[in-house]
């Protein structure tokens, strides 16, 4: 079939902008509401890519400028429609940030702010400590993970640090409205994206032992069935202390404090306290003490090899926030540690620098934030620097090699892709920022085109957002709620030529990587939804708010 694929959404008036057409057509025109064509112009033909299997011809119309709603037509092709505005993506990242309180746990959901979306109180019950005879623990509250109902230590504090580290390099996300209820802090209101981030910082506190040790996680035994959160009465457990929850957490309060102090100085005293806590147990075990699900447990595992990134990230985050010389010898002396691991271990899952990875495993990334955030005349510094330099330049390579523009290489398209994707526009975006020419804002909008329809499925993969937004999360709610429509913000997962899950064997595994995706509510491989999939499109959408005007 002809089809030509945009940013459903649509484009900024003065950013790039781009279409992709698989089929041979010289001349494009692109057509307002009344059918009247206001731009013509010529394709490129790129020619046959490997990761969307097509034969693409490439239509730039970056002049096109006016305020308006559009679509591109060639041949007997006509695209969907897509707008272009100054604020074209203003409601896609108010709802982004929105979804966090869809997914909040406990009872902090507030009928007026949820709508129809809204879910009665859940997981209110205490939690025991698997495998131990002590009490039970009080551990309500923070964000439900993903399509389950579990909580996760170190996913929670990874998607808050995508979060309060867009804060720290892009400051109108404090201006971000989103919908929530108010919250007053002891000194001044909470900007909404900070009211938002303390209900998991919140939650994330709770999750430290009395000795510092940070809880693996807080699930039941195992996944529920597709029901309503509230619905879900089995018993929940805390997971064994792991290196890498105490390491994330040590790390996460400590960028929290830098930011909150400004709000609440007692609030965020109480964060840095914790942070200090669980640093002081990372030194006083200073082995690896890793996670696997015990036998009985079947919710996620979260599970990591080493725990040197977590370790460093913590030491970072600590320097940052401190400017206390000890963490900065910690964080030289785990540099080099990770550095000889990554030599020698398997990659597993991810390309490029390790110093540049910001995932729920690899948070090296988020502790060279840290050092980049603090600009010290340091080598280590200097190194860091110099990785996401690098790492960007690799980027661009491999965004030519596509018609699309897409720095993405076969070997992204695995299960979360589209993470995979907005982790490199996070590091585009601090490199932007490192040699302040601007010389990679193509790449970033490319990619948000390509989230948002502008891709072989011809699918947008944020819901509510584009003419063909996908529409069946693997999200319990959604699934149990009885509502037609998912609630609007929630990233998927998106192709993954693993196809890991039972419904996706309905994809032909020869499928080109960009086509190995399926909006099916089963396809949790597939079309999963997770906080830390929301958290850096929210990161990279600050970055184009300050970066085209
Ligand atoms: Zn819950």
């Amino acid at each position: 079939m002809n089809s030509i694929w945009v940013d459903q959404v649509g484009y900024l008036p003065n950013g790039k902008k781009r279409a992709v057409l698989n089929f041979a057509a010289d001349e494009f025109e692109v057509t307002d509401v009344s059918g009247k064509t206001v731009l013509s112009g010529h394709t490129d033909h790129f020619g046959t890519d490997e990761i969307s299997g097509e034969d693409v011809y490439v239509a730039v119309f970056d002049e096109l400028d006016t305020d308006g709603i559009y679509r591109i037509k060639a041949g007997d092709a006509t695209s969907v429609s897509f707008r272009i505005s100054g604020d074209v993506y203003k409601g896609l990242l108010k709802d982004l940030l929105k979804c966090f309180y869809y997914l909040r746990c406990g009872d902090a959901l507030d009928p007026e702010y949820a709508g129809k979306y809204y879910h009665a109180p859940c997981h209110m019950a205490s939690a025991k400590v698997f495998g131990e005879d002590v009490p039970e623990v009080d551990v309500t509250g923070g964000w439900h993970d993903a399509g389950d109902f579990g909580r996760y230590s170190t996913a929670g504090a990874v998607a808050v640090a995508h979060l309060l580290y867009g804060v720290r390099f892009f400051g109108g996300l404090l201006n971000a409205g989103s919908d929530i209820p108010k919250v007053v802090s002891a000194e001044k209101k909470l900007p909404d994206i900070l009211a938002e981030v303390k209900v998991e910082l919140d939650f994330l506190l709770k999750m430290q032992r009395g000795d510092g040790g940070v809880w693996h996680k807080v699930t039941t035994l195992y996944h529920a069935e597709f029901i309503m959160p509230e619905d879900d009465h089995d018993d929940l457990y805390l997971f064994p202390v792991s290196s890498m929850a105490t390491a994330d957490i040590a790390a996460v309060f400590a960028l929290a404090y830098t930011i909150y102090k400004d709000y609440d100085g007692v609030y965020a005293d109480k964060l840095l306290a914790a942070s200090l806590k669980a640093y002081a147990w990372l030194e006083a075990n200073p082995e690896p003490l890793l996670f696997h699900n015990p036998p009985g447990n079947g919710t996620g595992e979260y599970s990591e090899d080493e725990d040197i990134s977590n370790r460093f990230w913590a030491a970072c985050a600590l320097h940052e926030a401190t400017g206390e010389d000890k963490y900065m010898k910690d964080a030289c002396a785990k540099y080099k540690s990770l550095a000889d691991y990554d030599a020698h271990a398997p990659r597993k899952g991810y390309q490029g620098d390790v110093f540049t990875c910001m995932g729920w495993a690899e948070v090296a990334g988020l502790g060279s934030m840290s050092l980049i955030l603090r600009n010290e005349n340091n080598a280590l510094t200097d190194s860091i620097k110099q990785s996401f330099m690098n790492e960007a330049g690799r980027l661009r390579t491999v965004a030519s090699r596509n018609g699309f523009n897409l720095c993405m290489s076969k070997a992204d398209f695995i299960w979360g892709s589209n993470m995979e994707l907005l982790k490199y526009m996070m590091i585009l975006s601090i490199a932007d920022g490192l040699d302040g020419s601007d010389q990679y804002t193509d790449l970033i909008t490319s990619g948000i085109d390509y989230l948002l329809g502008m891709n072989s499925m011809d699918t947008s993969y944020v819901t509510g957002h584009g003419e063909h937004a996908y529409r069946n999360p693997h999200l319990r709610p959604t699934v149990a709620d009885g509502i037609d429509e998912p609630w609007p913000g929630l990233v998927s997962g998106g192709p993954n030529m693993g196809l890991q899950d039972a419904r996706a064997k309905d994809v032909d595994p020869d499928s080109a990587p960009m086509k190995c995706y399926l909006d099916h509510e089963e396809c949790y491989s597939l079309n999963e939804i997770t906080i830390y999939w929301n958290s850096p499109f929210v990161f990279v959408l600050a970055y184009i708010f300050q970066t085209i005007k």
